[in-house]
């Protein structure tokens, strides 16, 4: 579905940040992107989402150089949850709206569903209009990341790009978010930056970054095995 070919970048500012990096995101799979910080991963899904161009290489989606394709088109098949700001001021509904405006309630019921969301928001009295964001922070960091991702799946992606924030992730949201992205993943592709190993660890390939070169890939098993700096960020994080 996606492939990056030795592609390089670096910010305009002269910052070197990627170098050769290949990989690829077959249909239906679930591939993550783990490295230390500063490592490139969220310049890879800025890449991929088309917020810049690459410097080198080629990102191919189903075999065409991207910069082939208008990148609306490419938008079209492309759900994005960056690290940061996930959620708008406003209400749950306003914020899912936002993806797709003719979505009616049991559309938007049934895709919060699929993030672990609907007992929350039920049991607010306004229910879809219980206000996120800035005007009232009446969801939880790790409950405003699902709400991002419920926004995302509603224009029904064929690949979700996910950069997984840490800081909002408990040990409780942690095992939600790992139930969401098995639910997201039932009929697509999903690349996900992960911050907290825990939640990828059943990914079909897990992509180890460092200093945006590519130095490790595998499963999780497998890179137990192979690679160092896999098992130093999994012990880090106290799972192996
Ligand atoms: P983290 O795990 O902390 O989120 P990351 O792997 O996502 O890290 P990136 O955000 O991709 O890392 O950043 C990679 C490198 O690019 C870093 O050295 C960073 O300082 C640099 N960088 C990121 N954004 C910009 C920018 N807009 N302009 C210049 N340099 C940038
Ligand atoms: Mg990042």
């Amino acid at each position: 579905l996606l492939r990056l070919e030795d592609v390089s970048f670096g910010y305009p500012d002269g910052t070197q940040v990627l170098s050769d990096v290949s990989f690829e995101v077959p249909a239906g799979s679930r591939v993550a992107l783990v490295g230390p910080s500063g490592a490139g991963k969220s310049t890879i899904l800025a890449l991929i989402e088309g917020f810049y161009p690459v410097s080198g290489g080629v990102l191919r989606w189903a075999g065409t150089d991207v910069r082939e394709m208008p990148r609306a088109a490419l938008r079209a098949r492309l759900g994005y949850v960056e690290q940061e700001a996930p959620v708008l001021a406003g209400t749950v509904r306003d914020n899912l709206l936002l993806t797709r405006p003719d979505a009616t309630d049991p559309e938007l019921w049934a895709v919060l569903a699929d993030v672990g969301l609907t007992d929350v928001v039920r049991r607010s009295p306004r229910g879809l209009d219980v206000l996120v964001g800035d005007e009232g922070v009446l969801l939880s960091g790790g409950e405003r990341q699902r709400l991002a991702i419920a926004r995302a799946l509603l224009a029904r992606p064929e690949l979700l790009l996910l950069d997984e924030p840490t800081a909002s992730l408990d040990a409780r949201n942690e095992g939600l978010l790992r139930d969401t992205l098995a639910a997201a993943s039932a009929d697509r592709a999903l690349l996900v930056v992960a911050h907290r190993l825990s939640t990828v660890l059943d990914s079909d390939q897990i992509v180890v970054l460092d200093q945006g070169r590519v130095v490790a890939r595998g499963t999780h098993g497998e890179l137990v095995d192979s690679s160092a700096l896999y098992r130093e960020l999994a012990t880090a994080q106290l799972l192996v």
